[in-house]
């Protein structure tokens, strides 16, 4: 891969940034960022300066704002040169000190520091989101940038960064929605932890990819004509599955040609009623396998992905994954809450955060984790148990979808609805049958809690059958609090 330069960085960001004195900032960060780090090389044998300019380059392509940009510039300089905060915020502006200062205190994590010491930047990097989200955003893409260049470490610090990278970022791309970022640092740990199943994934995609490219073209061709003679302007895109993707469906026994979503068309259209349209002009021409449909548009998922899919039998056999959405949601389903800096130009920044605390159900689990403990180690391990692994979503009875943590029953259903719910339950019904306390739910369950406002509220023993954190805390609390 080429070095990234000064100006591959301004050419694209003049493409959407027009003030004269945002870009002048942006060339003073740059000036000064490179002044501090001379002399300063990476193990690559570049100047150092080449990283912060290849991650204010990964942040371009998002379209961040001014400050972004800077601060990513800057944002190993407090921590490798003489530079602090205050100059920062004097130079050029508290908001850019800020950002510089919080991927600071993220400092550089490797799990030759102690556990303790691991868990403290962890929780750290959790909690900078509640300060301000682009601190993470720019740490995704310092990290994005440290695995592409990978290479020129030791083998063992391979495998350590991949691993970190698996635990802690990739989860945290996939809540904010940045598929784009996780889906590259997924490939790269897989490429690292996993070189020979990498290589043996790789080829079989290119192989395929020759293979299905005349059924695919054939197809878009047919469909083509179809939204067409239908008034529905469009554009597509294909996409074949990610080598960690496949990884993961082949590790559950799969073979890869019966993963339904292999090859995949993208259709954007101008608006959601056009989607729905669409969705039938192409199940009339290509027949789809009923039980594959899904309605993100109407449902999204957590993170605000929106799409409609539905796999069709194609052509020669193959099965192929459409999936239908608008331009916007195309914009939000590749970048997620970094989208904003496109959708949202002028108080992109507060809508991120003001959408990040209310829309995204992580992030509210994240903030009541935080308040239960302030033993490091316990709330990392409690971070990774009940959001970045596993996690099942089910429905309420109106619809909307709640995320639990794999393992969750219908008392955590009830205390993350609302702590009334939860204290006054006395029975659920899941599918629409009864079914006891300690039902594991699944995916896709449909949950209806019982309530009784004279109940006399869940018993103590209860806390045992309760996964997450937070339901075991509330039923001790109100125990506690009737003297029981
Ligand atoms: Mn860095």
């Amino acid at each position: 891969m080429r070095e990234v330069t000064y100006e591959d960085l301004m050419n694209n960001v003049r493409g959407y940034i027009e003030e004269d004195k945002s870009l002048e900032i942006i060339s003073k960060a740059f000036e000064c960022a490179k002044k501090l780090h001379e002399g300063q090389k990476r193990q690559s044998g570049e100047d150092y300066i080449v990283h912060p300019l290849s991650v204010a380059f990964i942040l371009s392509e998002m379209k961040a704002d001014s400050d972004t940009i800077c601060a990513a510039l800057l944002h190993d300089t407090i921590e490798d040169t003489k530079m602090t905060k205050e100059k920062i915020s004097v130079e050029f502006n508290p908001t850019i000190a800020t950002l510089v200062d919080g991927v600071t205190k993220i400092s550089k994590m490797n799990f030759s520091s102690r556990e303790e010491q691991v868990a403290t930047n962890t929780r750290k990097i959790i909690t900078s989101l509640d300060e301000d989200v682009r601190i993470v955003i720019i740490k995704l893409a310092d990290r994005l940038h440290n695995m592409r260049t990978l290479e020129y470490k030791s083998e063992f610090k391979q495998k350590e960064n991949a691993v970190e990278t698996m635990e802690i970022f990739v989860p945290l791309a996939y809540y904010l929605g940045a598929y784009q970022i996780k889906s590259e640092l997924e490939d790269l740990s897989l490429y690292y932890l996993k070189p020979d199943i990498y290589t043996s994934i790789e080829n079989n995609i290119e192989a395929i990819k020759h293979d299905a490219e005349g059924v695919i073209r054939k197809m878009l061709e047919d469909i083509g004509n179809i939204l067409t003679d239908n008034n529905i302007p469009f554009e597509h895109k294909e996409r074949i599955k990610s080598i960690y993707g496949l990884y993961k469906q082949m590790s559950k026994g799969k073979k890869i040609m019966d993963v339904h979503d292999l090859l995949a068309i993208k259709i954007m259209v101008d608006d959601v009623k056009s989607c729905y349209l669409a969705l039938g002009l192409i199940h009339s021409v290509y027949p789809p396998i009923n039980n594959k449909f899904k309605d993100y548009i109407a449902s999204p998922k957590t993170n605000m992905y929106h799409s409609l899919h539905t796999t069709v039998f194609g052509l020669e056999d193959y099965l192929v994954q459409m999936q239908i959405r608008t331009y916007n949601m195309e914009k939000i389903n590749n970048y997620g809450l970094t989208a904003y800096w496109d959708l949202h130009k002028h108080d992109a920044d507060a809508t991120m955060q003001k959408d990040l605390k209310t829309h995204f159900q992580f992030f509210k689990s994240i903030a009541e984790l935080n308040t239960m403990t302030t033993d490091n180690c316990e709330f990392v391990s409690m971070v990774k148990k009940e959001l970045f692994d596993q996690v099942i979503h089910v429905y309420t009875t109106k619809g909307d979808i709640i995320e639990l943590p794999n393992g969750s029953t219908p008392i955590d259903f009830a205390y993350k609805l609302h702590t009334d719910i939860g204290n006054t339950m006395i029975g659920a019904v899941v599918n629409d049958e009864p079914v006891s306390i300690d039902y594991i739910l699944r995916n896709k369950d449909r949950v209806k809690i019982l309530t009784d406002p004279l109940s006399f509220g869940l018993r103590l023993e209860w806390q045992d059958k309760a996964k997450t954190m937070r339901a075991k805390r509330l039923i001790r609390d109100f125990n506690r609090k009737i003297g029981r």
